[in-house]
């Protein structure tokens, strides 16, 4: 098999069984790696120190599948780690609460590149790395026989895959082709999801618990959900009983499926105001008209791509925080959340409190916020740490 020999100490990371090896750690490649190849991982003295990708593209030139040298990657391999990662969210007990989750978390369930979500009777995927595309055909295979499924339906079609030199494709990899939306339950809520064109793979299940989250602070509440998607923050308030929702997002389509999900889900689509424009405009008019909320949610997409965009992300999150402060009522409760993951929470507290200040609230943190359970990270592996948030009560 071909190898990939490291420089001296740059073993170290992976005795730590972190699973990526960047190209400036690489000191050799014996033979000619195809891209997803796998091959071996040998320190500087020799020592076989697992098995992973190739990926001769990206910056991250190996992704670790195993780091036990014994292993051999194939189907059955597959086979156990799928396994394992659907029998974690069996122990998460999520049907009691959903049909929509997700089934395994890349890196974190020990699967690099791999993302595969349950929604309803589908299953959608998405495979973002030479690893991943390399053992495509083999995990649909295995998945079949591990979870019976309507279909099985691809969504790389997302940027990061040009960093591993890969196309955006999506299409159906297996089954019936979905239909144009289909219903899922979430808590008491019923929401319709675009399986072929939804943002990631259609829904944002990693805010579940977050949105669960909102229902203590509902109660006739008027609430500012910024950044809604299809909605999901403000159906799940006033499922509870907000008095009224403004939705605004920058998606014309999301919005139109926010408003589908109000009527689903037997709602007075009277008490739902849904705004199609940019957030950083629409929360100054507000400002400007002396509008006030009891509720504002703040779920804006990734800032930070990269660590050159760190400083504008920081100047867009306190921007948006600090009009968020101007708008809440004396004792009104802000949801704020960051998910770019090279924005540490620290960090983004430290943001949170400088727009407090600046707008001169007094504020207090009631709670911090995270991924749900489906999401997990591995603790060798803390970029699978992303989403962050934070309850905030303002004075
Ligand atoms: N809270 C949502 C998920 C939000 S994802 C949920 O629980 O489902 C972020 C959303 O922000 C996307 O729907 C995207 O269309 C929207 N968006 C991105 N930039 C925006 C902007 N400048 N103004 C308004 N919406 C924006």
């Amino acid at each position: 098999m071909t190898a990939i020999i490291l420089k001296p100490g740059r073993e170290k990371s992976l005795l730590r069984r972190h699973p990526w090896i960047f190209s400036g750690a690489i000191a050799s490649v014996s033979g000619k790696p195809q891209a997803g190849e796998t091959v071996e991982v040998k320190s500087a003295n020799n020592g076989l120190l697992g098995l992973g990708a190739w990926s001769p593209d990206s910056q991250i030139r190996v992704r670790m599948w195993s780091f036990e040298s014994q292993d051999i990657i194939d189907s059955e391999f597959f086979h156990a780690r799928l396994e394992r990662a659907i029998e974690a969210r069996e122990r998460l007990h999520l049907d009691a609460i959903t049909n929509a989750y997700r089934l395994v978390n890349a890196e974190s369930d020990g699967l690099p590149g791999i993302v595969i979500d349950r929604y309803e009777e589908f299953l959608v995927c998405q495979f973002l790395t030479t690893g991943a595309e390399f053992w495509k055909r083999d995990i649909v295979e295995q998945l079949t026989q591990l979870l019976p499924s309507r279909g099985i339906y691809e969504r790389s079609d997302v940027d990061v895959r040009q960093k591993e030199g890969l196309q955006p494709v999506s299409g159906v990899l297996t089954g019936e082709d979905p239909p144009d939306t289909i219903e899922i339950q979430e808590g008491d809520c019923r929401f319709y999801v675009d399986i072929k064109h939804g943002h990631k793979t259609c829904f944002y299940l990693d805010q579940r618990e977050n949105r669960a989250a909102i229902i203590e602070f509902a109660h006739d509440a008027e609430v500012l959900n910024c950044f809604s998607y299809t909605g999901g923050f403000g159906i799940r308030a006033l499922k509870a009983g907000a008095k009224k929702i403004t939705n605004i997002d920058s998606s014309a389509a999301s919005l139109d499926l926010a408003r589908r999900n109000t009527e689903l889900n037997q709602l007075e689509t009277g008490s739902v105001e849904n705004v199609t424009g940019d957030v950083f405009h629409i929360l100054r008019d507000y400002r400007d008209e002396n509008r006030q909320f009891d509720l504002i949610v703040l779920d804006p997409p990734k800032f930070a791509e990269s660590k050159d965009q760190l400083k504008k992300a920081a100047r867009g999150y306190k921007d948006i925080n600090l009009l968020a402060f101007k708008l809440l009522k004396p004792g009104g409760v802000l949801f704020t959340f960051s998910c770019s993951g090279l924005m540490e929470e620290s960090l983004f507290q430290k943001i949170v409190a400088d727009a407090a200040l600046d707008a001169v609230r007094d504020a207090q943190m009631i709670r911090r916020l995270t991924q749900a359970a489906d999401h997990p990270t591995a603790l060798n592996f803390p970029e699978g740490s992303y989403l962050k948030g934070m309850i905030c009560r303002a004075w």
